[in-house]
């Protein structure tokens, strides 16, 4: 549809000031003073930034400050800036694992409000003045997810219908009835499409860690629609990036946040196009400004240019978690979501498994159940990793509940 419109950028180019000046240097000289200034003000007001000044504010060369989810997670009210009082709202994220103690995010208004700012271009590539939207994510609050969205929409004069996560796929159908834009977690979409195939909206947008491109696929397809998808997470204020209408990587919210991508073990930051830890410093936060914060999601900026003709650099799709994540040694990095994506598009592959050896080439060995033809997917896995030597062998794979590459020594 719209390709050629730079929403976000041109947001960026006005919050800034840096107008008809911005490029990708101008804007990151614009986000270190930005995060400067927020380390000033973290150290003077949160105590856990003011325990490590001379590592924040001074580091010694070589030397790298983050914070990390267990920072969070140990003591989250170390992080504060402001009162409580003036605290909006908190956000808990439960833990994955059964001890782990709960991550609790704090915003002011202001904090969410900046969200909602960044909602409005953000939803610009997908949606129109006079459209209906609904949203099956979280919503009762003002200060949620649905709300911010309904704040961010009104300015551009569309209504917002929220539903809410979906329990019940008939009142989902029917929340969704009439709705030119849907916006939804990717597995609840899949499902609502496989329930509800006669909905007709224009776009859907999926937000969440991990979009399979089989569920974009199979939402085009069903609903005849065009599928956007956005990154983000409670810890960057919700909104983090979303695609244009060229559909080739994040465009990121970079009045607000400075995103970097780094070598996980050294800390350095790695070269455009290398795929590392995403890190990033919410330096407009004004109640618990997270600065250098490590993600632990993988990823990189794109390398190429973007379709829409916007200057600064995209954050390609999250591939999933560090810790599911095999780095190669000639920079490209594998996971078992990847080789997902590979593998079950093609129809010869019922199932798999996956063993990766590094010594120090790379040797990914498969045993394939099903009537692929070997030579077929070594082409098709050569097309994404070129580097790697692949060994095929067709069997019977034992049916895990978690599966993962299993690395061999
Ligand atoms: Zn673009």
């Amino acid at each position: 549809m719209k390709k050629q419109e730079q929403y976000v950028d041109n947001w960026i180019r006005e919050q800034t000031g840096l107008g008809s000046a911005l490029t990708a240097e101008n804007l990151r000289a614009w986000q270190q003073e930005r995060v400067r200034e927020a380390e000033i003000y973290a150290a003077e007001h949160a105590a856990f930034y003011r325990d490590r000044k001379e590592a924040l504010l001074s580091p010694e060369p070589g030397q790298h400050f983050f914070i990390t989810a267990e920072d969070i997670r140990r003591r989250p009210e170390d992080f504060l800036c402001v009162s409580p009082k003036e605290i909006a709202r908190i956000i808990t994220i439960p833990t994955s694992g059964s001890t782990g103690r709960p991550k609790r995010i704090f915003f002011t208004e202001e904090d969410l409000m900046v969200t909602a700012d960044f909602f409005t271009p953000g939803m610009a590539y997908m949606t129109e003045p006079g459209q209906l939207v609904t949203v099956f994510m979280e919503g009762e609050q003002v200060y949620s997810i649905g709300g911010l969205l309904r704040i961010a929409l009104e300015r551009r004069e569309i209504s917002t219908r929220v539903h809410g996560f979906v329990h019940d796929l008939k009142e989902a159908e029917q929340a969704a009835q009439g709705a030119d834009c849907l916006v939804g977690v990717p597995g609840q979409m899949a499902l609502l499409a496989k329930a509800a195939p006669k909905l007709r909206p224009k776009t859907v947008l999926l937000s969440g860690d991990y979009v399979p491109q089989s569920v974009v696929r199979r939402l085009e397809s069903i609903w005849e629609c065009e599928v956007f998808q956005h990154w983000g997470m409670t810890e960057t204020g919700y909104g983090g990036g979303v695609e244009c209408g060229a559909h080739c990587g994040y465009h990121l919210r970079d009045a607000d946040l400075m995103i970097e991508i780094i070598h996980p073990e050294t800390g350095e930051s790695v070269p455009n196009g290398t795929w590392g830890e995403v890190v990033f410093s919410a330096f407009a936060r004004k109640g618990m400004p997270l600065l250098h914060y490590r993600t632990g999601d993988i990823g990189r900026f794109c390398p190429d240019a973007c379709g829409c003709g916007g200057v600064l650099p995209r954050l390609d799709k999250v591939m999933g978690r560090i810790e599911n994540t095999i780095f190669l040694h000639n920079g490209d990095a594998i996971s078992i979501h990847q080789l997902d994506e590979v593998l079950f598009a093609l129809d010869g592959v019922h199932d798999y498994a996956a063993k990766l050896k590094q010594n120090p080439e790379a040797t990914l060995s498969l045993t394939i159940e099903g009537d692929a033809d070997p030579d077929m997917i070594t082409e098709f896995i050569h097309k994404k990793w070129s580097g790697l030597e692949i060994r095929v062998n067709s069997g019977i794979v034992e049916r895990k509940r978690k599966r993962s590459i299993v690395r061999e020594k």
